[in-house]
């Protein structure tokens, strides 16, 4: 590719060292027109929503907490069993498209690794970036949430592993089916309860909040991602002195909390500023000072 570009695709050749290459002896990846289809009507991703990626925040130029981003993605593919990503050619073809793309303050990756075409055991994987929409209004004001039952209890992780839970797969569709029924409740974005009444995580975010001089947030085991912009602000928070942990939080605990955030890549920090219709107090400068300190992050 000799210009620069408003989108780049990056298509891997060989997404996992356990299965055969797509075409022998190319290259690790290669460019391809990310408006021209490029997927077969037959992979399992397409059909199935059987596969994994990643949303990964890129701030001038530097993807952001791209380690743990990779560790997770080789988590979600032991967990649905797929072939092992090979990590060294995603990173390359990550960083690759990233300077690919024209220079812009704000982007994101999306990684995608599915199951390929049914039969073939060859993974399909890619890698896009684009510019980043505008996320400064909502990191301000806030969303409204609800807290909606995820139908599951706060352990299977442990006593039911093949739904899932903890990985992130490509079958989002209940994580966006939940956003129009938080539509429907005059709310922007929704934070999942287990069906025994604790507080798990957004369809795209984890949760983290604010009691006194401690800053907690679900943590894992519980069925839920293990978040990497929930890492990057327990480091903040801990930078200012304050004390963090995680903890089994009840619906009432979140309700009573002094501020809560919905915390992602790429969306960075949203203030909670109501719960299921009740107001909640948005401490702007917190918020300011952390979603400053996590655009600037440089791994
Ligand atoms: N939980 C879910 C279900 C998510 O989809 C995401 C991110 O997309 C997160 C939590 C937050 O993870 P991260 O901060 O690594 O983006």
């Amino acid at each position: 590719m000799e210009q620069m570009a408003l989108h780049v695709l990056a298509i891997l050749n060989q997404p996992s060292a356990d299965a055969a290459p797509h075409a022998a002896g190319a290259p690790a990846f290669r460019f391809a027109d990310p408006g021209e289809p490029q997927l077969s009507v037959l992979d399992l991703g397409a059909t199935r929503g059987d596969g994994i990626f990643e949303s990964i925040s890129v701030g001038n130029g530097r993807a952001q907490a791209l380690e743990h981003h990779l560790r997770r993605f080789a988590s979600s593919a032991a967990k649905l069993e797929l072939p092992a990503p090979d990590l060294d050619a995603w990173r390359a073809a990550i960083l690759a498209s990233i300077d690919e793309l024209d220079p812009v303050s704000e982007s994101w990756v999306k990684t995608v690794m599915t199951r390929g075409i049914e039969g073939h055991d060859q993974p399909t994987g890619w890698v896009y970036v684009a510019p980043t929409s505008d996320f400064s209004k909502v990191r301000t004001e806030g969303v409204r949430v609800v807290m909606l039952d995820r139908g599951y209890r706060h352990d299977i992780e442990h006593t039911a592993p093949w739904l899932l839970a903890g990985a992130k797969t490509l079958s989002y569709a209940v994580n966006r089916a939940v956003l129009r029924e938080a539509k429907r409740r005059d709310a922007d974005d929704v934070i999942f309860v287990s069906s025994d009444g604790f507080v798990l995580e957004g369809p795209t975010s984890s949760v983290v909040y604010r009691r006194g001089d401690r800053i907690l947030t679900p943590g894992t085991g519980l069925g839920i991602l293990d978040g990497t912009t929930q890492a990057n602000v327990f480091r903040f928070a801990e930078g200012l002195g304050l004390e963090t942990g995680f903890e089994l939080a009840r619906e009432d605990d979140l309700r009573e909390a002094d501020a809560a955030w919905l915390v992602s890549s790429v969306r960075l920090a949203a203030p909670v500023r109501a719960i299921d219709g009740r107001p909640m107090a948005v401490d702007a400068d917190f918020t300011g000072a952390l979603n400053a300190h996590l655009l600037a992050l440089r791994d």
